[in-house]
């Protein structure tokens, strides 16, 4: 599978995933143009592009979805986030339906994508596991306050894109107002580099495994900060960083 990461962070995030002769896009909270011009420098025409899957609504994660109006690309998000989102064309939303409160995957053909809950100040938030039928299974994880058993369970695959938004101890001290603090820091805001350590210390079996640390904050983070806290705890695993898996801190 190849992984393009377009945009990682508060201001915008997407990502492109090539597998089975296909892209689909995980969110798109870039502008429009900005997502064009960075799928056609990692050599993807913007007209290729099978699907947009949308973790929630929030605009670093929807922003650039005139895209898929404009190229007739199905857009799919969950019955609650769909309250969140505008300005996309009816013919092209695809709604996520749940069964028994599991949601449905879909099929596009060579590849399965399965949505699965986060936690997140939003309508119905999602994650994905993308599986293709030949090849590594990868999952998207974004804004998620925790990471729960259920999740875990989705998660366990080969390449790993997940959020790795703050240091508790930065936020703590920022200036945020203590509302804003209290947000990031809930169950229902972002994962802290310990939380993201701890989850990929439960998925990691070294046996090559890709990691992907994202959506990491301009402010409360340090890509460093990031990096040390998640290599130390898969080193107490006895896992080591390019020898039993691979790492890399998206800025
Ligand atoms: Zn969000
Ligand atoms: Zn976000």
């Amino acid at each position: 599978m190849k992984v393009d990461i377009l945009a990682s962070g508060s201001a915008g995030n997407c990502i492109a995933l090539t597998t089975a002769g296909k892209t689909i896009l995980i969110d798109a909270g870039i502008a429009r143009t900005k997502i064009e011009k960075r799928l056609l420098e990692v050599g993807i025409r913007p007209d290729s592009i099978k699907a947009i899957f949308i973790t929630h609504a929030h605009g670093d994660h929807t922003k650039g979805l005139p895209m898929a109006n404009k190229y007739g690309i199905p857009v799919y998000a969950t019955v609650g986030e769909w309250k969140g989102i505008s300005g996309v064309n009816e013919r092209l939303q695809r709604t996520l339906e749940t069964r028994y409160g599991i949601y449905e995957p879909t099929y596009l053909g060579g590849v399965t994508v399965h949505p699965f809950q986060t936690h997140h100040d939003a309508y119905e938030p999602v994650g994905y596991a993308i599986e293709p039928d030949d090849g590594p299974r990868a999952c998207v994880v974004f804004d998620t306050g925790k990471v729960d058993d259920d999740m875990l369970a989705m998660m366990e695959g080969s390449i790993y894109i997940v959020e790795a938004n703050h240091d508790r101890d930065m936020v703590a001290e920022s200036s945020y107002p203590d509302s804003v603090k209290a947000r990031v820091l809930s169950d229902l805001g972002h994962l802290s580099n310990e939380q993201t350590a701890t989850a990929l210390a439960e998925l990691i079996t070294g046996r090559g495994e890709q990691i992907y640390l994202t959506h990491l904050s301009s402010s409360n983070n340090l890509p460093a900060l990031a990096e040390a806290t998640v290599k130390a705890a898969l080193a107490r695993r006895g896992f080591r960083a390019g020898k039993h898996y691979h790492l890399e801190v998206i800025t």
